[in-house]
């Protein structure tokens, strides 16, 4: 019902306006970044007013002040964690500090959120297949489950292997990873024979990558672990941003505890939880088709369709064609003799060329299929070149599947 949805909208914008009002006098009063940049906020006009943010801001903020910056609305003590940033596209990481409250928050938008829209409740057992270093996404995770009430099981130092065993011994039901590393369980599940789908694990969450979102890899994990999987977005400067739902078309922003807007294509994230390290009208730098129509599912939250489906730095050419990475991931999973791929982008006298490179099971050799389906889908010639077993990099976070190769 048109009505019912303008007036959810209504109630959803006046909350963040009374969040935001009530967050920033105390961020105009102390913190040294947002000082200069920042005016007060009566109404949405002075809201649009406030300038837009980047990563290079923050990162140049922290090169000057290290070693935390100087975001902070409280004096240092009152600062409980840092975590820094994955550092996946090469850059130096950034370092993120979290008060009491601001963690908090993060476990709280993980359990009412994350997990909820997942169907996870107290009953669950959620095993977090990860390394627990200083990345948030781990600990957030944790903290969420603990925050729900469902029992937290660290994967932490442990083989893939390992991992594979506990979640069959303890019973786990929900697993967090990222979707390249279910592909790999998959798979060492099959080589150890043990009966991931035949356990009691029944869902997945998934995050750092887009596979959650994208269809054929989102079947292979839902096929090879016997789960349901759901899609998790979020930064670690941000906080937990978003998350599919049953309707699987893609992922629903958190709106009681952001403001998001689109400003040419790319998304823009306030955050309402976490004064003592804010972010105002942020630049996350994905790319995003959003679209407000009431979802059967229920949430009366705006939809990323078809999840974050590709950064604006991950975008190439072919011959006039722009392409993510996602799109050429859609059709590489749709092989499963493909055990892992990179897309290599080189740019010669002002020419295009790329080259799919892939490593693949025993004597199955996809290359002439991957090379017609790649055409027909992409509109785009890509050259498709296998590889030997275990060339390419494996990531816990973040897979790169481009590397572009500048002009020689
Ligand atoms: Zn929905």
């Amino acid at each position: 019902m048109p009505g019912s949805s303008t007036s959810s909208l209504d109630r959803i914008r006046s909350d963040q306006l009374g969040r935001l009002r009530a967050g920033l006098p105390a961020v105009l009063r102390s913190n040294r970044f947002w000082r200069q940049r920042l005016h007060d906020v009566m109404g949405w006009d002075d809201f649009e007013r406030l300038p837009l943010t980047t990563k290079a801001d923050l990162m140049a903020d922290q090169q000057a002040h290290p070693p935390f910056g100087t975001n902070l609305t409280h004096p240092g003590d009152r600062y409980v964690r840092v975590h820094q940033t994955s550092g996946s596209s090469g850059a130096r990481p950034l370092r993120w500090l979290d008060d009491a409250e601001s963690w908090s928050w993060w476990r709280r938008v993980w359990a009412d959120h994350v997990y909820r829209s997942a169907d996870v409740t107290p009953a669950d057992r959620v095993f977090l297949a990860f390394s627990f270093g200083p990345f948030i996404g781990f600990w957030s995770a944790f903290g969420g489950a603990e925050e729900l009430g469902a029992l937290a099981i660290s994967g932490g130092a442990m083989t893939t292997e390992q991992r594979i065993r506990t979640i069959a011994e303890v019973g786990a039901t929900v697993l967090c990873c990222t979707p390249t590393y279910a592909l790999r369980m998959v798979e060492v599940g099959r080589e150890i024979g043990v009966d991931v789908p035949g356990s009691p694990l029944r869902v997945a969450i998934h995050a750092g990558e887009p596979g959650a979102s994208i269809p054929s890899t989102r079947a292979a994990i839902e096929a090879g672990l016997g789960v349901r999987c759901f899609d998790h977005t979020g930064m670690t400067e941000l906080g937990p941003t978003g998350v599919s739902c049953s309707q699987r078309d893609g992922v629903h922003l958190i709106e009681s505890e952001f403001i998001f807007e689109e400003v040419d294509g790319e998304l823009i994230a306030t955050n309402l939880g976490r004064w003592g390290s804010p972010l105002i009208r942020y630049r996350t730098g994905d790319r995003v088709e959003l679209r407000r129509e009431p979802c059967s599912c229920g949430s009366p939250f705006v939809k990323v369709v078809g999840g974050l489906r590709g950064r604006l730095d991950d975008m190439f050419t072919v011959r006039g064609v722009n392409l993510y990475p996602s799109q050429v991931e859609d059709i590489v999973r749709r092989h499963p003799e493909v055990v892992e791929f990179m897309i290599e982008h080189r740019r010669l006298r002002h020419m295009d060329e790329v080259t799919l490179l892939v490593e693949t099971t025993d004597g199955q050799s996809p290359l002439e299929r991957l090379r017609s389906d790649l055409r027909q889908a992409l509109g785009a010639r890509i050259n498709c070149r296998e590889v030997p077993a275990g060339t390419l990099p494996r990531a816990e976070l973040k897979a790169q599947r481009l590397r572009r190769i500048a002009d020689q």
